[in-house]
Formats: C-alpha cells, structure tokens, sequence
C-alpha cells in the first residue's frame, strides 16, 4: 500500500514531514513535491534501497539519479574538486531548477551515478522538498516520481496513477509551478554544456558563466551507448497514444490539423487534440463528425510559456485518460528560455513530426 499524506504546500506540518523522513531514512521511496515536478525521494546511500527505487520505476539502471541536498554546502560530501562556477552558480540559481552535473566523491554509490565517474546534485526551492531534505538530514537521490519514459508527474495524483502499490509514500502538496524537469548543466567539461533545458535558461546561465554551451544536437538520439548524459533519450514523456507534431506555417498547421483530426475521426479513432489557447476554434469545429468526439487539451496561450510547461505533462495525461487512439499537436517553437524546455520535451513525448508547407496562392 502507498500511504498519502497530505501537505500544506507553504507551511508543510512538522509531523507530516518526520513521518515521510523517518521512512526515507529506513530505506523507503517516498515521492515528494519540487519546484519542478514529483521526484520519487530515496536514502543516496543506501544500495538497496535504490536498486529498489530502479525496479518501481521500472527504470534501466543506466540512467543516473539526481542527488538533492538542503544546501550547497552538503554537496561537499558528494563531489570532488568543484570548479569554482560550481559556487558561483549555486549562489545565483540555488534552491532552484537548476541540476550541475560534477566529479563524483568515491562514496557515492554507482547505483546513483550508473557507475559514471561524475554526479548530479540539485538543491531544491520547493518549501515540502526543503522541509524533507532538511528533516532527513540526507542526500537524497530523486528523479522524477514516474515509471519510465512516461510523462512526469505534476500532481500526487499522476504520481498514483503510475506508481500506487510501488512506492511506500506520496507526500501530496498540490501541483507543481514549473513543471518540466530541472535544467541539467554539465560543469565538468570547460565549456560547460546545457544536457537538459530547463527554466533556468541558457541566457540566465552565461550571465555568470558567458561560455556555456548547449549539448551537440547529434547527441539527440536512441543510441543510449553513445549519449553524454544516459537518460536523455530521444523517446521519453510519451503518452500511451501515438503522439504526432505538426510543424510549419501557423495557419497551415491549423488546417492540417483539421482535416487530420477530422479524417481520423470519421475513421472511426478516437483523437486527442493537444492545443494552445487560441485553437480552442479548431476544437468546436469537430462537433459534427459522424465518429468518436474529439477530446481536446488545453495547454496555455501561445505567448505564456510558463502556463504550457506548467500544462504540458498534466495535459498529456488527461489525453491519455480519455483513452484517445491518437494524439495531434500543434509544434512549440523554443529557441529561447523556457519555450526551448517545452519544445524539447513535447519532441520527446511524441512519435513522428509532420512538416506541413504552406498552401500556395
Ligand atoms: P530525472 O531525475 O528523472 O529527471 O532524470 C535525471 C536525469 O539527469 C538523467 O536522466 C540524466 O539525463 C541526467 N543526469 C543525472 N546524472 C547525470 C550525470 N552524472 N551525468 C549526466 N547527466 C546526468
Ligand atoms: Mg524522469
């Protein structure tokens, strides 16, 4: 049984909090509230414990944790020969969404690391996270409180939904602000490199250090052996239906979208139609299809980039709940700030893009 406690997201109860450290201090996996999404919290040190972290998650063992402290200062015990931007970075972006990828202390087991010879540490902002890293006064190893390659969770329900049964504890203290993972930065090769957009964003990173550079876009691939950072696979956050990208030309793509959902309809499939705001027009126009509704989610309006990565996973998971046979979006755009994390991840969950040119005349 996975026990669920819930948790003033400001001002979580001090016996609230006791009760889920004393648990990850015995070795149990309790998932908790970040700033970024639900992390599954586990003893780092403790081999067993995550190993059976691994198996509830179904996660290959090739894909490293992210430590989470209270404070940069506990890094010490985990790393070794911090580059000075390691301080310089923590002072800026600490507690925040920001992991830094270092030179691994010998002490940290390679269950955490997956025997790579650097770890990720990461000090959380979220009051719940704070309080429990604090209370357990341990390393914990988090990553998100999913079963793999799932869309990550932003609410204690979508951790259930993957994970009940499988974990001893979720602290529930509501939605998630971010919602898309941490930024991951790579500060042991000079220059730095971004593994993972994140809303600490590139632009954010070079005012402290102006060399930091985004990862090759020829690491974007399935080849896991060839990969900087073993868990960024191009193929991850998938919800359960085929989801297809459609890319080009604003009204183009809404008139692809259209005839596609429509089309897929009358077929006789189920389709889910993942939009931003002002395509809410596209949906009710599907009302007069001789098929399946077509279910729509609403991700924020094409300017708020906070809403979208806020929505995205949550949305998926509706999709997937209303049991659509297929999913169709509209592309996100990111080249910058935290539109590069949605559009990163919203590739990632999806199963093939549709590049749509523009109708002549
Ligand atoms: P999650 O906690 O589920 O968001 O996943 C953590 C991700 O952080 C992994 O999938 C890796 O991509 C990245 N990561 C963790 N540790 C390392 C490391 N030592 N080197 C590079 N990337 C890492
Ligand atoms: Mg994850």
């Amino acid at each position: 049984m996975t026990e669920v406690v819930n948790v003033d997201p400001v001002r979580p109860n001090h016996a609230d909090i006791a009760r889920a450290s004393d648990c990850l201090r015995r070795g149990g996996l309790v998932a908790f509230p970040t700033e970024t999404v639900y992390g599954l919290g586990v003893h780092a040190m403790d081999r067993a414990a995550v190993r059976r972290l691994f198996e509830a998650k179904k996660r290959p063992a090739n894909d490293p944790l992210i430590v989470h402290v209270a404070s940069f200062a506990e890094i010490a015990a985990l790393v070794t020969a911090p580059p000075r931007s390691a301080a310089l970075l923590a002072d800026r972006f600490w507690p925040g969404a920001l992991t830094l990828v270092l030179r691994r202390a010998p002490s940290v087991p390679d269950e955490v690391t997956a025997s790579l010879d650097t770890v990720a540490v990461r000090v959380p902002a979220h009051p719940v996270a704070h309080a429990l890293l604090a209370a357990t006064a341990l390393p914990i190893a988090a990553p998100s409180a999913n079963l793999f390659s799932r869309p990550s969770p932003t609410l204690a329900a979508h951790v259930l939904e993957d994970l009940d049964g499988r974990i001893d504890m979720v602290v529930d203290g509501g939605p998630t602000a971010v919602g898309v993972e941490s930024t991951v930065l790579d500060i042991t090769v000079d220059p730095p490199v971004v593994l993972r957009p994140g809303a600490i964003s590139i632009d954010m990173l070079r005012a402290i250090v102006p060399t930091v550079q985004y990862r090759a876009a020829r690491a974007h691939t399935s080849d896991h052996a060839s990969m900087p950072s073993p868990g960024l696979l191009s193929k991850h956050y998938a919800p359960r239906a085929p989801l297809t990208i459609y890319q080009g030309d604003a009204a183009a793509v809404g008139e692809a979208l259209r005839q596609a959902a429509r089309s897929a309809a009358a077929g006789g499939q189920r389709v889910g139609l993942l939009v931003a705001a002002e395509d809410s027009s596209l949906v009710g126009d599907m009302h007069d299809i001789d098929g399946p509704p077509v279910v729509s989610a609403i991700l924020g309006s094409h300017g708020d980039a906070e809403a979208t990565a806020a929505r995205l996973y949550a949305a998926l998971r509706e999709l997937d709940g209303s049991h659509v046979d297929l999913i169709l979006a509209r592309d996100i755009v990111g080249d910058h700030g935290l539109w590069r994390a949605v559009a990163d991840r919203l590739h990632r969950a999806a199963a093939r893009v549709v590049v749509v040119s523009p109708r002549i005349g």
